[in-house]
């Protein structure tokens, strides 16, 4: 039962191969995880009459479950329904710097697992494949389920990637230009290969799931060691002609700037990056350290380490400025290991934005796009590549 399920919910998955009625109901439920008949009908265009006929036949071949809802508040829980979490699973693989981080989720969006694997720097794609290959196989075994079930294995890369899935500039992972991302994980996973780049992964695990849920249109802004970002705009994320939109880290601040190591001067990589403001960090202690201690260092009262978060929250909100100017985005998304400082790093950054945007915040309705955190800091690349396969976005063929 399980494997005819499943080979079912691979092909309705996929709507250059089936645009039946069936077929986008399972589509919503699947990129949308729990919903009510009504809002299936919204998302599909469908008559309400239409949708119940379909779920009552979708329970029947237990393909779909019914299950309560908990919204915020009071009131009784709603009832809605989601695919049968027996029914199929996703793998988001993160190819970070110097790891891979494996999530695992079945197709009623619960995670079941989640993985990190430490490599060395510049790793090399045969040593990825061959770990990513261990790592999924054991978490299969432990967790006693049928690797049949695999409906795809979504891939977040920290680098831009061609609608071919090749990598185009190996900036983060030097070893990997040029590499295809379908020719090297197919033959070895035996499963559909789904890619994006991996703040556009975040972007779509934070329209999923987080602090963009229920937005259409929002920018993605990522404060790392690198600086990433995304553009959502009508429920989709902007790819651009040549994989790169929503790269907020080389606009350029000041063309007599320090040279990039893009090439151009003066981009905000150069000022407010993590690897920028770090570096300062690391010259005042004369020791290394990471984000995560030169938070919590500015949170506990370092009036230095304050001033630096500031500065990169100035700079920052000066770039974003010129974002909000040219796209007028209602929700800006923080996101990245910088802004777990909060309020610390979001008040700099909401001052610089209305001294130098167009619109400024007492222009009235609309005026005053939200700063918010994302939901989740450490791994919405991972996340959002699990929801690749979930909306069946960026599938390499
Ligand atoms: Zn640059």
């Amino acid at each position: 039962m399980a494997n005819m399920i499943s080979g079912g919910l691979r092909g309705l998955l996929d709507e250059r191969q089936v645009d039946t009625p069936v077929a986008r109901v399972v589509r919503a439920l699947s990129g949308h995880g729990a919903v009510s008949a009504a809002q299936i009908a919204r998302t599909t265009g469908l008559a309400r009459s239409t949708v119940s006929t379909i779920l009552a036949d979708l329970k029947r071949s237990s393909l779909v479950v019914e299950v309560e809802t908990r919204s915020p508040g009071i009131g009784r829980p709603a009832l809605a329904h989601s695919l049968n979490p027996e029914a199929g699973t996703c793998l988001g693989v993160l190819l970070g710097r110097n790891e891979l981080r494996v999530v695992l989720a079945d197709v009623a969006h619960n995670i079941v697992a989640d993985v990190a694997i430490p490599l060395e720097r510049d790793y090399k794609p045969e040593r990825a494949t061959r770990m990513a290959k261990q790592a999924i196989d054991n978490i299969y075994k432990e967790h006693s389920l049928p690797y049949s079930g695999l409906l795809g294995v979504g891939f977040a890369v920290s680098a831009p990637i061609a609608a071919s899935g090749r990598i185009m500039r190996g900036s983060q992972l030097p070893g990997w230009q040029g590499v295809d991302l379908r020719a090297t994980f197919e033959p070895v996973l035996q499963k559909p290969i789904f890619a994006d780049n991996e703040s556009n992964c975040a972007a779509l695990a934070e329209m999923m799931w987080g602090a963009a849920a229920g937005f259409e249109n929002f920018v993605l802004f990522k404060l790392d060691l690198g600086i990433g970002g995304a553009i959502v705009a009508n429920g989709k994320v902007l790819t651009g002609a040549a994989g790169t939109a929503g790269e907020f880290g080389h606009m350029v601040l000041d063309p007599r700037g320090d040279l990039c190591t893009c090439g151009n001067r003066g981009c905000m990589e150069l000022s407010c990056s993590g690897t920028a403001v770090l570096g300062i960090a690391e010259r005042r202690l004369s020791r290394s350290i990471g984000m995560a201690e030169f938070v919590k260092t500015a949170q506990a009262g370092d009036v230095g380490f304050q001033r630096l978060l500031e500065d990169a929250g100035e700079a920052a909100g000066r770039g974003l400025a010129t974002v909000g100017t040219i796209l007028n985005p209602g929700l800006f998304v923080i996101s990245g290991g910088m802004a777990a400082a909060g309020e610390m790093l979001l008040a700099p950054i909401r001052s610089a934005y209305a001294r130098h945007t167009l619109v400024k915040p007492g222009d009235g309705e609309g005026a005053n796009p939200a700063f918010v955190t994302g939901r989740f800091l450490d791994n919405d690349n991972c996340m959002g590549a699990v929801g690749l396969v979930l909306r069946h976005h960026g599938r390499l063929t």
